[in-house]
């Protein structure tokens, strides 16, 4: 794994949150993207080197809904930029790790992403991405 990518913020409402993160940075989001099959509404922020990813539920069956129903707004994920996922998947499987998808799945921002099982990383969600190209 080569370096935080992004950390991911589970929020209820983007709008507001966008709002509020864009005092915070002093520069509104470069980009919003919906990914309807994660059922998440996304935007995100930059931070110097550092990205920000803010996460809305799109539906009621949204992993972002239940996330918040659990816990409450806050930190969701850490992002790690790998250069081959299938690879990077494959070694985490054989350590152990429980991987919540077994390909890797198209992301927000152009990436492939894959998910870690927090249950296997501490109660830590992690997520791995790739560009697409
Ligand atoms: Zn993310």
């Amino acid at each position: 794994m080569d370096k935080i990518e992004h950390i991911g913020i589970a929020v209820e409402n983007l709008e507001k949150s966008n709002a509020l993160f864009a005092k915070l940075f002093g520069e509104a989001p470069y980009k919003e993207e919906e990914v309807a099959s994660e059922g998440v509404k996304t935007s995100f922020f930059r931070s110097g080197p550092n990205k920000i990813e803010l996460l809305e539920a799109s539906n009621p069956d949204s992993p972002i809904a239940k996330f918040i129903a659990k816990k409450g707004e806050g930190v969701h994920h850490i992002a790690f930029a790998v250069d081959d996922i299938k690879a990077e998947m494959k070694r985490l499987a054989s350590e152990g790790f429980q991987l919540l998808n077994e390909e890797p799945k198209m992301g927000a921002d152009n990436k492939w992403v894959a998910f870690l099982h927090p249950k296997t990383t501490n109660g830590v969600l992690i997520e791995l991405c790739q560009d697409r190209g």
